[in-house]
């Protein structure tokens, strides 16, 4: 069960604004903050420390008489509002959607159960990824022969387990009151207690032991993510059988540690506790690990990432059992064939890590008070976040984003699906374009994809009746990835050679995180191959690897635009950016252009 707890710092009870005649923010004019990583920590607050302490459960104790009296006219929207804006759930998601909303002028309350952050700041990206940090380099400089090459000598690499778990916990800690800081910074109002929708437009929220408050708002963004998921049949006991949540506390590193699940969290873990000594055995339902990525970039990493290190798996089966260590006795983990069904083995492990996925955390949002019936417990939105009800009707002024919608379970998905529904509620259209949106996998090295695999890009070709090419380049030919003495890389392009248009990239290298950006952007951008080919890069970095690539794609001359009347190129930009964010405008505005310019 999800445990929420609440900030030991709470707001005065004076910042709420239960009169809506009363503003419920000074409405200062927005500071244009911007923040480094998710957007959004903003550097070199002081003074405003926050810390998360008591825990509190979710509650249907303690009505406020606000909340009976609206409840008689429940239904009936009332006509003002406390708030222009009320986000549910403080995570990445609701940080950026808050954010840019003050940025838009709207008065604006997040309403936060445990920490503010979220997974990705407190159990998540973050630690995560402080950890990924320190197995990055204890991997350097423990290896002899990359060593040598550099001609470095560095007598034994060790590490203290605590320093680390500090270093992770620390870092989480900075960053959660980064956020913090900056939404007060910016004039948010951050309530604290579970949120619950009691009706149109209206949220109550509370503590357990205290009265409820309620809260109205003109449009209400749900932000309240997920939890990790454990499949029926495995005893998690937080110390030998444990969640992604409790690893990255790193309580203990174990000597063998099975981890279930071969996506993006399980072999982030497998690069930590290998670097760290621990040996891994993968154990992964389908047929090959690393199931979500393409296939080609899915081999190689397979080959630099598993067969040298101290990793073996089993593939195509179910772990049904999974029993904590106890009394002297190891964990026992049952597996049967995914197929079919018939015992395969069992294995005894000193722990196990259960990275089977994520699920959607809904609990004691009151989605039944609007009428709306979870999909496999994610929230039902249409392509602009807008939340679906019970009978297919879009509920008004009601959005769902990150995680809880299952569309694309990323931190910067999140917030920027929070941000294109800021962006709809201040009266501009925006959809978001998902295959634009990019992942990331943070081994050593890094995997980082944008778009379609080559799998599915030819699936839809098929469907669709165009042709896809593929061009490559490698980390070899690469003089910074050589000076660094990592030349392990492929990149890949997959793309409709009759138009120039990007439909992915997959990268396996060094940096391959930040080189994908590039990528994206081109896509989100609508930018063509034969457009972005022409982009100079500096010499000599990482980026050069893109530019090979761009460069080796073979365009049909024809469709360059580069061949193509000077009007034709402004309408054919035109047309690139408004298709991604604004489909109907386009149409209208490309035909009105195309009349007046008598194309
Ligand atoms: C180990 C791990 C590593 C990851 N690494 C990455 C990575 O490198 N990059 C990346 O992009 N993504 C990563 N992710 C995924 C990322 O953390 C999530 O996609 C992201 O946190 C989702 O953001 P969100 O705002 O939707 O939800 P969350 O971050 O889950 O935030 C939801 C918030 O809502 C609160 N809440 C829930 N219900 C209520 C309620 N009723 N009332 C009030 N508050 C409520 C919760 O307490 C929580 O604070 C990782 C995840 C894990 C587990």
């Amino acid at each position: 069960m999800h445990s929420i707890c609440s900030q030991a710092t709470t707001l005065p009870r004076s910042n709420f604004a239960f009169d809506s005649r009363s503003p419920a923010v000074p409405i200062s004019k927005p500071v244009n903050l911007r923040f480094c990583g998710l957007r959004k920590e903003a550097f070199g607050f002081s003074g405003l420390t926050h810390s998360c302490s008591s825990r509190v459960r979710c509650s249907s104790r303690g009505h406020s008489k606000k909340i009976s009296a609206s409840a008689e006219n429940n239904g009936t929207p009332p006509k003002s509002f406390d708030y222009d804006l009320i986000i549910i759930g403080a995570g990445v998601g609701g940080h950026g959607a808050a954010l840019h909303a003050v940025e838009k002028g709207l008065r604006t309350a997040i309403i936060e159960g445990d920490v503010v952050g979220g997974t990705c700041v407190n159990r998540g990206c973050v630690p995560s990824k402080a950890l990924l940090a320190v197995s990055g380099k204890m991997r350097e400089l423990q290896s002899e022969h990359h060593m040598k090459a550099l001609g470095l000598q560095v007598s034994a690499a060790g590490y203290d387990r605590q320093g680390v778990a500090d270093h992770a916990n620390n870092l989480a800690s900075k960053i959660r009151s980064n956020l913090t800081n900056s939404m007060k910074a910016l004039g948010v109002d951050i309530l604290t207690g579970v949120g619950t929708i009691v009706g149109p437009q209206k949220v109550k929220y509370g503590k357990v032991g205290f009265p409820d408050n309620i809260v109205t708002a003109k449009d209400i963004i749900i932000a309240t993510g997920s939890v990790p998921f454990v499949p029926k049949g495995i005893e998690v006991d937080g110390k030998t059988v444990i969640t992604s949540d409790h690893a990255l506390k790193l309580e203990s590193v174990p000597d063998w540690i099975a981890i279930v699940g071969s996506g993006y969290i399980g072999l982030e873990f497998s690069d930590v506790y290998t670097a760290l000594g621990s040996e891994v055995t993968f154990i992964e339902a389908l047929d090959q690990l690393m199931p979500g990525f393409d296939p080609e970039i899915g081999k190689l990493a397979q080959r630099v990432l598993i067969n040298p290190r101290k990793i073996d798996y089993h593939t195509g089966v179910f772990a049904t059992k999974i029993t904590p260590a106890k009394d002297g006795k190891p964990v026992t983990i049952e597996l049967i064939d995914a197929k079919t069904k018939e015992p395969k083995d069992t294995l005894e492990v000193d722990a196990a890590l259960i990275a089977t996925g994520r699920a959607p955390f809904t609990n004691g949002l009151g989605l039944e008070n609007i009428n709306v019936v979870t999909q496999r417990g994610f929230v039902p939105v249409d392509e602009r976040m807008r939340v679906i009800d019970a009978n297919g009707n879009l509920v008004p002024h009601v959005y769902c984003i990150g995680d809880a919608n299952g569309k694309m379970m990323l931190a910067h998905a999140a917030s920027a699906q929070g941000i294109s529904v800021v962006e709809q509620v201040t009266g501009r259209d925006h959809v978001l374009n998902h295959l634009s949106i990019p992942a990331a996998c943070f081994t050593h090295p890094e995997i980082s994809m944008v778009g379609l695999t080559e799998p599915q890009a030819r699936e839809k070709a098929e469907k669709e009746g165009f042709e896809v090419s593929v061009a490559k380049t490698s980390f070899k030919a690469n003089t910074k990835a050589l000076a660094e003495n990592e030349g392990e890389g492929l990149a890949k392009l997959i793309y409709r050679p009759d138009n120039g248009e990007i439909l992915g990239v997959h990268i396996f290298g060094l940096h391959a995180a930040d080189l994908i950006h590039e990528a994206s952007n081109a896509i989100a951008l609508g930018t063509r191959i034969q457009e972005i080919k022409f982009a100079v890069h500096a010499h000599p970095t990482l980026s050069e690897v893109l530019d090979e690539l761009f460069k080796s794609a073979k365009v049909k001359s024809a469709a360059s635009s580069h061949g193509l009347g000077p009007s034709r190129n402004i309408l054919e930009e035109l047309s690139y950016k408004l298709m991604i964010v604004v489909p109907e405008a386009f149409h209208n505005l490309v035909s009105s252009f195309s009349k007046a310019m008598q194309i």
